[in-house]
């Protein structure tokens, strides 16, 4: 089995953002299009596009339909009635004629608005099922209400168990398990298999490995696995003509459209994804993924299908997603740089010599400008990518990695001035280094995370990757995050230009340990530990080099004025800590050390100080930050005169709900059930 699990998919939220200007959000601020809960719905620009050659706009406007397409898919992946809950709420929204000012009706359209964000009636972080805060019999009266015909016969079939999975708090509980020693299938409710159990599914895909395979496919990635009612386990193929066949086919329509006008390589690139999805043959995908990777010199570029396993337990089967953008050349120049340099940073890592690579290759680092969002992309978005998954192409053909820039300017601008900074950091001096350099400092992580942390490194003969299991994820995020915490602090950032002094890196440390060790908890649960790999990886770092550093001080708990602060006194040896955890880290995914990798992660990485976390969640509440934020869609049309298309118009849609109707009514292709 490959390791599949070195995909990024770098999800930031406010929480790790620093404000660069300290004046006041304004509750109405032009750019925060909706709140509600624990988010915020932000407009994303697309500064560049007005000024592209017509078909590249051309094909922006088709691959961006494609991406709409899927959106049912993830729905149905997360849960498999989040469909006919989602078209019951929906119903219900366009069609109730009653007072829509009561309490219970605000609830309502909370959680609709909800389900939206989420694609699903789980957290899109946490997993856990969302609570109603209307009640059942308030739910069942608003649908008597409706006409019954608006909802159709099978939705009205449905009711009972639309209703059950929304308000039965024993049923559905997660989406996603993975507490070590329970069935990780049965205890997860997505919908990625059904009826089997985790030793029947792990035992499926173990007697499918080819013993030496020098290419061996994701088994597994793009299938629901199934037992019938004869008692085999088989794969139910996501494919034209299989399982999300209505939904695919639309895709495939406009995936079409955007080959007609794409220039080579790129028109063959195109074509060998419609391949794959009329057969669902792995070995397809791999060969679209090869010519993908390949084709570092197409201005406009996308990312179509079943690409990050994040959302199953066994890492294993992936969730459809698609990133339409375009790439910012201005912005180009700095992981160019790094990129330049990658053999330099490998040459000179902390890990044992064994386990560095002897060649680093295809290493390629772009800026891009997002123009469109779809499936498990959107609303909430990642802000770097590193695609393919496939270690074996990575090491034949290298990787692509971007970062994307005009989200992470949005971010950026919706966080400024949020208080957030004031409150958690105490001293002055990385308050006003983070003011300086914190987006630097993000920035130029991201970049040698994506760039160079994930390609980093090699396994030692006879290790396959998949023996950290569980943990891969975790492990695999941790050492691209110290790789980008160690090299962020080197004196050859500066001699390359990158940035002006070690003050960028002083700014990165002291708000990544803050984060680590505190505030990202403000994203939990009271009473929850810790499940997600990326907020796992970060409290592991964290909280190894402040034990590690214990005796010298180096990382400090400080109380003041009946407030908790964490405080970084000795910069120098927090980067020697980041270089001996790489080399460990590094040691334990080379050598397979399943042991090792457990022991780590669950001692420093799940487990949360419930009284630490009782007063960040305080003083985060009583800042009034939405902790998650995601974005609504730009908006695209084609403009045609004479039957030809002679422009494409962009505009900039300001209703997160009108636009989540639209999607509802307009790119909604699959059955309720699937
Ligand atoms: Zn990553």
């Amino acid at each position: 089995m490959k390791n599949y699990l070195t995909a990024c998919c770098l999800t930031l939220t406010a929480t790790t953002m620093i404000s660069c200007h300290q004046e006041n959000e304004a509750a109405d601020a032009p750019w925060i299009l909706d709140r509600f809960d624990d988010v915020k719905v932000l407009r994303y620009e697309v500064p560049g596009f007005a000024e592209l050659p017509l078909e590249e706009k051309e094909l922006i406007y088709y691959l961006s339909e494609a991406a709409k397409c899927g959106r049912d898919i993830l729905f149905d992946q997360n849960f498999k009635y989040n469909l006919p809950i989602r078209r019951t709420l929906e119903t219900i929204y366009r069609h109730y004629p009653g007072d829509r000012e009561t309490a219970e009706w605000k609830a309502l359209e909370k959680y609709l608005k909800k389900v939206w964000f989420a694609n699903g009636i789980h957290h899109h972080y946490s997993n856990d099922k969302f609570v109603p805060e209307f009640s059942r019999d308030y739910f069942l009266s608003v649908c008597e209400a409706v006409p019954v015909e608006r909802f159709g016969e099978e939705l009205n079939a449905l009711r009972a168990v639309v209703c059950e999975a929304i308000f039965n708090p024993e049923l559905y509980r997660t989406r996603l398990n993975q507490t070590e020693g329970e069935d990780l299938i049965a205890t997860s409710c997505n919908n990625y298999y059904e009826g089997v159990t985790q030793a029947e599914a792990e035992e499926f895909y173990r007697a499918q490995v080819v013993a030496d395979d020098p290419e061996p496919v994701a088994y597994g990635l793009n299938s629901k696995l199934v037992k019938d009612a004869d008692g085999q386990v088989r794969e139910r193929v996501w494919r034209v003509g299989g399982m999300y066949s209505p939904a695919i086919e639309r895709i495939v329509f406009w995936l079409e459209k955007a080959r007609d006008v794409a220039r080579e390589p790129q028109k063959a690139t195109i074509g060998a994804l419609i391949d794959y999805y009329r057969t669902g043959d792995l070995r397809e995908f791999d060969r679209y993924n090869v010519m993908w990777v390949r084709d570092t010199l197409s201005n406009v570029d996308f990312v179509n299908g079943f690409i990050e396993d994040y959302g199953d337990p066994l890492g294993r089967k992936a969730s459809w997603e698609s990133l339409v953008n375009f790439m910012d050349r201005a912005a180009c120049r700095r992981t160019e740089i790094i990129s330049e340099n990658a053999q330099w940073f490998e040459d000179h890592s902390p890990a044992d010599s064994a386990y560095r690579k002897e060649k680093v290759r295809g290493v390629s680092a772009k800026v891009i400008t997002c123009a469109m969002l779809g499936g498990d992309c959107y609303p909430a978005t990642p802000i770097g990518i590193n695609l393919p998954n496939a270690d074996w192409i990575r090491k034949v053909h290298g990787s692509k990695s971007v970062t994307i820039d005009n989200i992470t300017y949005a971010y950026a601008r919706a966080a400024e001035g949020d208080g957030f900074l004031d409150e958690f950091m105490l001293r002055e001096e990385d308050r006003d280094r983070i003011v300086r350099y914190g987006k630097l400092a993000d920035d130029l992580h991201t970049d040698l995370h994506e760039c160079l942390g994930h390609g980093s490194g090699q396994l030692a003969p006879g290790v396959k990757g998949g023996e950290l299991k569980n943990y891969t994820s975790t492990l695999e995020e941790t050492r691209a995050d110290l790789f980008g915490l160690y090299y962020l602090g080197d004196p050859k950032m500066v001699e390359l230009e990158l940035i002006p002094s070690l003050d960028v890196a002083r700014a990165g440390y002291a708000k990544y340990i803050m984060n680590g060790m505190m505030t990202q908890l403000s994203r939990i649960e009271p009473g929850k530990n810790v499940e997600e790999a990326h907020m796992r990886n970060r409290k592991l770092i964290a909280e190894w080099c402040y034990e590690q550093g214990r005796a010298d001080n180096v990382i400090e708990w400080v109380e003041r004025d009946g407030k908790t602060y964490v405080v970084v006194n000795d910069f120098d040896k927090l980067r020697e800590l980041f270089g001996r955890m790489l080399r460990e880290v590094q040691r334990i995914k080379s050598e397979g050390d399943f042991e090792a990798g457990r022991a780590l992660v669950e001692k420093y990485a799940v487990k949360v100080d419930p009284k630490l976390h009782e007063e960040v969640l305080a003083r985060y509440g009583a800042l009034g930050i939405a902790p998650y934020a995601g974005f609504v869609n730009p908006r695209y049309e084609l403009v045609e005169r004479d039957g030809r298309v002679v422009d494409v118009k962009i505009s900039y849609p300001d209703d997160y709900v009108a636009q989540m109707l639209e999607y509802g009514s307009d790119y909604s292709f699959l059955p309720n059930l699937n």
